[in-house]
């Protein structure tokens, strides 16, 4: 069968190029400290903006969002652990996952008993330092390899946090590219996280470069692309925009999409909304293995858009999900991790979650009775050259047949088990001679 959705290897350099732009834009990304607020979130918007236009809001400590209020600024410039003679054993210098996120500033020799209270190991992975946050607790703490952890023998550190707790702002940023209607799809991603590049910077770049792909195109959907810290800054966003999410009609959040494992949707709530069906749908038709989870309320900040009070029909689109990869969470989870070819494979499925989205439309027959005559027309196969745009002569009867101005082609696709794409090129092939009227 032939269609026009090639699949990501069948791009090649096309392809090749997104990929080795998204690895530009991650490694550019990586080595930033981010966290729920403060610089880290500044920078990373500064840098996204360049690629794209960001619109940054600034909401201030203390504002009251639904059952939450906005946490305190936190910002680190440096943190270590020191033997009494002045020698840094751990140090924030080295990796940023050293810090417990959130730690309040500190200056002080500890006994080994007390450090011991506030360190974070994996003694499974012993090399591996993980990420642990502490966003709603007054309190301190490292992360660091199970092997460090086991080389402190002194009876007691100089503990360093050189950190920042205090009234600030939470900050978000937004592009909005907006279609012919109000009625918007949202596309919703986490920046929160330090050095982690599946977790976070995978799901930053991907979604920046969908973002430009819709921009070229001039949409009829209204996008509304959010780059929020996770949890606080999605209901942030929901709460400053209850009108704006009651206009939501597909979304999705995106996390996880760098790793070399196959892709996995996450559906909504609803579980049979629209963009459930429609990511099925298309990666059923790109050949390559992949997962429909079920919607679970964990995971990232599908659980705030899906919150009763909200019900959006937004799913998740990952590849290997959170948790279940072993260098989820920690320093393992770093660029060696992430496979152009898996961004780009990851961006072209979005990119023809889009085409759906933007493309679907229902249509009525101009010959309803009987079949009309494709070969007078030029489009019935023996006539040749057809393959060459990607018209399918079953595509063309399958639309024809369900062009009864209450099938959309996205059903006819479906009923027909043919990739989006065919239907739709086939439906562009049959208006063009007048066979087919836009009922809708
Ligand atoms: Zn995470």
């Amino acid at each position: 069968m032939d269609h026009t959705n090639a699949p990501t290897a069948e791009r090649g350099p096309e392809a090749a190029a997104d990929g080795e732009a998204m690895m530009r834009l991650a490694e550019e990304l990586f080595p930033i400290c981010r966290s729920i607020t403060g610089d880290g979130v500044r920078q990373t918007l500064a840098i996204i903006g360049r690629q794209i236009p960001i619109a940054v809001s600034e909401v201030p400590s203390g504002t009251p969002v639904f059952d939450w209020t906005v946490p305190r600024e936190w910002n680190i410039r440096g943190a270590y652990i020191a033997r009494l003679d002045g020698t840094r054993v751990v140090d924030f210098a080295d990796s940023n996952l050293h810090i417990l996120q959130y730690s309040h500033p500190m200056d002080r020799v500890v006994s080994i008993d007390e450090l011991g209270q506030h360190l974070h190991s994996l003694p499974d992975k012993p090399d591996w330092i993980p990420h642990r946050t502490a966003y709603f607790a007054d309190t301190w703490g490292f992360c660091l390899s199970h092997r460090q952890r086991q080389a402190l023998t002194d009876a007691s550190y100089r503990v360093v946090i050189d950190s920042t707790l205090a009234d600030g702002h939470l900050t978000y940023g937004e592009c909005v590219i907006p279609g012919t209607s109000e009625e918007s799809v949202l596309i919703s991603c986490h920046v929160c996280h330090p050095s982690l590049a599946n977790d976070n910077v995978a799901g930053m770049v991907v979604a920046t470069m969908l973002a430009r792909h819709v921009q070229a195109r001039r949409p009829r959907y209204t996008y509304r692309f959010v780059f929020v810290p996770s949890t606080i800054g999605s209901i942030t966003w929901l709460a400053r925009n209850e009108d704006k999410a009651s206009l939501v009609r597909h979304g999705l959040v995106l996390s996880c999409l760098g790793d070399a494992g196959g892709m996995t949707y996450k559906q909504s709530r609803r579980g049979g909304a629209a963009i459930d069906r429609i990511a099925a749908h298309v990666l059923r038709h790109d050949g390559t293995p992949h997962r429909i989870a079920p919607f679970i309320p964990f995971g990232y900040d599908e659980r705030q858009y899906c919150s009763p009070g909200f019900d959006l029909p937004v799913g998740s689109l990952l590849r290997t999900p959170n948790g279940q990869y072993p260098e989820y969470h920690t320093s393992a989870d770093d660029l060696s991790l992430l496979r152009g070819e898996s961004l780009a494979h990851s961006l072209d499925v979005l990119r023809r979650i889009v085409d759906v989205i933007e493309g679907d439309a229902t249509y009525r027959s101009l010959n309803p009775k009987g079949e009309p005559q494709l070969g007078r027309r030029g489009l019935y196969a023996k006539t040749g050259g057809h393959r060459a745009v990607g018209l399918d002569q079953m595509a063309l009867l399958w639309v024809l047949n369900l062009a009864d101005g209450r099938h959309s082609l996205f059903d006819t696709a479906e009923r027909a088990g043919m990739p989006f794409a065919a239907i739709r090129a086939a439906a562009d092939a049959l208006a063009e001679v007048r066979l087919l009227e836009r009922a809708s």
